[in-house]
């Protein structure tokens, strides 16, 4: 089986690059599985169905189609808030996680990126990165991130946003957001995504020689 990669972490603290970077280098497939919540978040909100109803969000989760997720279409900041609610269902959770696994034996080599990989849906990964960032910084990025695409963003309302989720992610009984016991942190609040992406390279150079 090829090289597995699990890259955990809050929202914002530059996961979503690294993972793209490191899947581009190594000829990897990758899955954000963020999307895979915003997909069945999204499919709830389109058919106009309540988010409160397991049974419901969990069909939703089952006909999800891994190769039809787009950032793009799934960025909103409704489908994440929704995304973030619906992830605390069990029922949901397992129905997810069972396609991300699926997808983790993909060949030559796989890296999924999200809040669980390293604990629940890979445990077994060779390589774990835990990326983080204090709240601070990772509200400024995302509002630098507004303002240099031309938008208007309000710095108090992201960073109270980032803070809801965090809450939201850590807080839930079923697989809570926390690094594996044995995953690498890197905290990037003070550290480039340059710094991140070398750092990334030699632990997966290093588990490359042992597979
Ligand atoms: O990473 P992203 O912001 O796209 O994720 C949306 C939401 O999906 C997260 O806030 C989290 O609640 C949920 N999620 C999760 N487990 C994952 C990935 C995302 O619970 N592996």
């Amino acid at each position: 089986m090829g090289l597995v990669i699990a890259i955990d972490g809050p929202a914002a603290a530059g996961k979503g690059t690294l993972s793209r970077q490191i899947a581009e280098t190594y000829g990897f497939q990758h899955l954000d599985t963020g999307l895979t919540y915003r997909a069945t978040a999204k499919a709830l909100l389109d058919a106009g169905l309540s988010l409160d109803d397991e049974a419901v969000a969990e069909r939703m989760a089952l006909a999800v189609d891994l190769g039809g997720l787009d950032r793009a279409v799934l960025a909103r900041h409704e489908i994440g808030e929704a995304a973030s609610k619906i992830a605390v269902m069990p029922a949901v959770r397992r129905a997810l996680v069972e396609a991300q696994r699926m997808f983790s034996q993909r060949e030559p080599g796989t890296v999924l990126d999200g809040r669980d990989i390293g604990t629940v849906v890979c445990p077994q990964a060779p390589v774990k990165l835990y990326v983080t960032a204090s709240p601070q910084v990772r509200a400024r990025r995302r509002y630098d991130e507004i303002i240099a695409k031309g938008g208007e963003a309000d710095f108090d309302a992201i960073f109270a946003d980032v803070r809801k989720r965090d809450e939201r992610d850590m807080g839930r009984a079923d697989s809570p957001l926390k690094p594996a016991d044995d995953a690498h942190l890197l905290d990037t609040s003070e550290m480039s995504i340059e710094a991140a992406f070398r750092a990334a390279k030699n632990l997966i150079d290093a588990a490359l020689k042992k597979n």
